[in-house]
């Protein structure tokens, strides 16, 4: 695997990407390399290049600022654009973008500073990973730069960057923007680029941009549906945040919900709870329709309107599977809804952990002493009386759909404080509990216990 420059996106020309100087943190003290994602093959002179990048010993060939646009909070805004990010490269045999957060200002960093801080690094990374090993679609990270430079949010911090990967970077919300050109034209451009790069099969067909629509819907639907079966909460989904190949993209104020709660809100700003837990499905929703209305010249309206009705379907078939496999079925039936809703509401009503009641299902199965209530288990002992499949298979299932580990915000808050102060073992231990979540592993941190009463489904500001 090697790291290729420029990228090609730079090849669409200066109406959708500033050309922009990436600018090195001062004092860089420390990295954190991704070693699960360098060990898939990533040349060495690659890895040297990428990391003299980040040090300011090199500089990249051109990095790129792309502009969009998006709906934040519901609002239109017409001009959005990497304000501290910039597309410098390809990871040429997984096809991933390489792009540094926290690259310095932009021409679309409006009043801020092209920076990003330790903490809010720290967390997309941790995110990233913690995702990809819970098989959800999900951006990652290759590097993590750490440096003394003095970043100013509510207090002063440390500057930091990070070196993302993705399978892409063009969201809705760069629709938005070139649809409201005047001319049509560079918005059919990027839409024959995104379907060439990304959907070459759709390419030839005479309805491509049907089948685009229609992809991103499915893999939208798809993603929130993994979500919601997780506990993922993801706290920022304006339509600038979406990725069109439906991977969780740009991690801010995230929460893995603790104790069931599905008005949960991970975001402290959302006031009115527009991105909570139980809104994420509709919301991901909305977000289809506003990039539906952005499509309007090149798909029939009635056409948009079905691709759309298709949505609550994936979503609700992907999310019925996840659950049931938690549950440990192997066969589907509807009506499993009912018993899923039943189990959801006896947390709701029990204020129970989401990951640790599902890993009570474990000792249901096995006619252990559970938490949970009697008559449900009565209903659930009756539906698994009709699986086929063997009692020990499903036992595994279930095992291996209940996740023992989730990052939870305050264990997160105690790895960024360690790191502040030099210490990474946190990380490493966090690092390799994330990456196998469904085992305990042996380790002197508490990260598998629910957090204090007063920390549990922490809500966190958006700065970053
Ligand atoms: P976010 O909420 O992180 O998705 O960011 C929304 C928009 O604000 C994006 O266009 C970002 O590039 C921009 N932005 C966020 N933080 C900064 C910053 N510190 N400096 C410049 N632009 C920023
Ligand atoms: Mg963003």
């Amino acid at each position: 695997m090697k790291f290729l420059e420029p990228h090609p996106f730079e090849l669409l020309g200066p109406s959708f990407a500033s050309v922009v100087d990436f600018q090195p943190l001062d004092n860089v003290t420390n990295f954190h390399i991704n070693m699960s994602l360098v060990n898939d093959g990533l040349e060495i002179n690659s890895l040297e290049r990428l990391k003299g990048i980040l040090k300011g010993a090199v500089k990249p060939q051109k990095s790129l600022a792309m502009v969009y646009a998006g709906h934040q909070f519901g609002q239109k805004v017409s001009q959005l654009g990497d304000g501290r990010g910039l597309l410098i490269g390809k990871l040429d045999d997984l096809n991933l973008d390489i792009h540094i957060k926290g690259a310095g200002q932009t021409p679309y960093s409006r009043f801020g500073d092209g920076r990003a801080v330790s903490r809010s690094v720290i967390r997309e990374y941790l995110a990233g990973e913690a995702m990809h090993a819970l098989n959800i679609s999900s951006s990652r990270a290759l590097m993590m730069a750490f440096s003394n430079e003095t970043v100013i949010r509510e207090t002063p911090e440390k500057g930091s960057q990070l070196l993302r990967v993705s399978k892409t970077h063009i969201r809705f919300g760069h629709f938005e923007y070139f649809n409201s050109l005047q001319e049509k034209k560079e918005l059919k451009e990027l839409l024959d680029w995104c379907i060439e790069t990304y959907f070459h099969e759709f390419f030839l067909e005479k309805d491509k941009y049907l089948l685009f629509f229609k992809e991103v819907v499915r893999r939208t639907a798809l993603m929130i549906a993994d979500w919601q079966s997780i506990g993922f909460c993801h706290g920022v989904m304006n339509t600038d945040n979406m990725s069109i190949l439906g991977e969780t993209f740009d991690y801010g104020p995230y929460g893995f919900m603790e104790i069931y709660d599905p008005k949960h809100i991970c975001n402290r700003t959302d006031i009115h709870g527009r991105y909570s837990y139980q809104n994420q499905p509709l919301i991901g929703l909305w977000n289809c329709s506003v990039l539906a209305k952005n499509l309007e010249a090149f798909i029939e309206p009635l056409q948009l309107e079905d691709a759309l009705k298709e949505y609550e379907i994936h979503f609700q078939r992907k999310l019925l599977d996840n659950l049931s496999k938690k549950l440990g079925l192997f066969e589907r039936d509807d009506r499993d809804a009912f018993l899923i809703q039943d189990l959801l509401n006896f947390m709701e009503k029990n204020k129970l952990d989401f990951t640790q009641s599902f890993l009570n299902i474990e000792k249901v199965l096995r006619n252990e002493d559970s938490f949970l209530d009697d008559s449900w288990i009565e209903k659930f002992n009756l539906r698994h009386q009709k699986e086929s499949v063997d009692l020990e298979n499903r036992i595994l299932l279930s095992k291996n759909n209940n996740p023992k580990f989730v990052l939870r915000n305050f264990h997160i808050q105690t790895v960024i404080e360690e790191i502040n102060k030099g210490e990474f073992d946190g990380l490493y231990a966090m690092e390799e509990m994330l990456r196998e979540p469904y085992e305990y592993l042996e380790s002197s941190y508490e990260f598998y216990k629910p957090s204090m009463a007063e920390f549990n489904n922490l809500a966190l500001s958006c700065s970053s």
